[in-house]
C-alpha cells in the first residue's frame, strides 16, 4: 500500500543536512501506523512526501500503486482523493455549519445536492457528531472540532488517513474521543498513519509504532512490545 525506498529529502541543497535520509518503510493496507519522533525529526516532512506536497531528493515511493516518480501534475489531484489529511489546527471554515465543512469536500468534487446530504449524515455518525449538523466550529469543543476535520477527511472514502498530531491541542479525554475514532476507521479498513507527541496515547494504543529521529527511521516496533522505549532496529 506505502512503500518508501531509501527515500531522502534535502531542503536546502547548500547545506549537507537532510530533513529525511534513506528511509525505508512498508506499511500494509488497513494497517495502523504511529509515528513517533522528537520535534524536527522529519515526520511532518515524511507525510509531506506522502501527500505530495514535498518531493524527495531522492529514493523511489509507491502509494496505492502510484508510482510518484510517474505522476504527473495534473494526476495529483486524483492521488489526493486516496490519502484524508486532519492536522493538530483543524482548519476548519469557521463561519461554515459542521454540515457545510464537511459537504464542502464533496462538493469541490462536483457531488450534487441529493447525494451530499445522503452522505454527510453517515460520516458525521462515525465521528459521533450526530446532532451537531448545524453547529458552527466555534460553538464546539476542541475534541469536536477534530472530529469535524476528520469527517471531512474522509468523506470521500479515502485509502489512507494521515492524522499529523491530531491530538495536539486537546485535553486528555478529548484526545482518547479522536484516537477512538481514528481506530473506528482503521477498522472499516483504512489505513492510518497517526504522529504523535503523546506518550500514553503511543503506549495504550498498542499499534506499529515507527521511530523517526535526525531524518532517520530508527525504530520500526510492531504492536504491543512497544514500551516507551526507543529500541534501535540493527
Ligand atoms: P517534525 O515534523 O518531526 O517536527 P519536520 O519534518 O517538520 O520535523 O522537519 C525536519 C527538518 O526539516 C527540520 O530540520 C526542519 O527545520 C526542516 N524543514 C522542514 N520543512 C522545511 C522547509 N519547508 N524548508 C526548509 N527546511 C525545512
Amino acid at each position: 500500500m506505502i512503500l518508501l525506498d531509501r527515500v531522502s529529502k534535502q531542503y536546502d541543497k547548500k547545506t549537507n543536512k537532510a530533513a529525511l535520509e534513506r528511509i525505508n518503510l512498508h506499511v500494509e493496507a488497513k494497517e495502523f501506523v504511529v509515528i513517533v519522533g522528537p520535534s524536527g525529526a522529519g515526520k511532518s516532512t515524511l507525510l509531506k512526501l506522502l501527500t505530495r506536497e514535498e518531493k524527495p531528493t531522492s529514493g523511489k515511493i509507491i502509494v496505492g500503486g502510484i508510482d510518484y516518480e510517474k505522476l504527473r501534475d495534473k494526476d495529483v489531484p486524483y492521488l489526493r482523493r486516496k490519502i484524508g489529511v486532519v492536522f493538530q489546527d483543524f482548519k476548519l471554515l469557521e463561519t461554515r455549519t459542521v454540515f457545510e465543512n464537511v459537504a464542502f469536500a464533496l462538493e469541490i468534487v462536483g457531488m450534487s445536492g441529493k447525494e451530499i446530504r445522503h452522505t454527510v449524515p453517515k460520516v458525521l455518525d462515525i465521528v459521533g457528531l450526530r446532532g451537531k449538523e448545524n453547529n458552527l466550529p466555534p460553538e464546539l469543543s476542541g475534541g469536536e472540532r477534530q472530529r469535524v476535520a476528520i469527517a471531512r477527511a474522509i468523506v470521500r472514502q479515502p485509502k489512507i488517513l494521515i492524522a499529523d498530531e491530531p491530538t495536539g491541542n486537546l485535553d486528555p479525554k478529548h484526545a482518547w474521543d479522536v484516537i477512538r475514532v481514528l481506530e473506528k476507521i482503521n477498522q472499516y479498513g483504512t489505513t492510518v498513519l497517526l504522529t504523535t507527541h503523546n506518550t500514553e496515547i503511543v503506549n495504550k494504543l498498542k499499534r506499529r509504532v515507527v521511530t523517526i529521529q535526525g531524518g532517520k527511521l530508527s525504530s520500526d516496533k510492531a504492536r504491543s512490545d512497544y514500551h516507551g522505549k526507543q529500541a534501535v532496529v540493527r
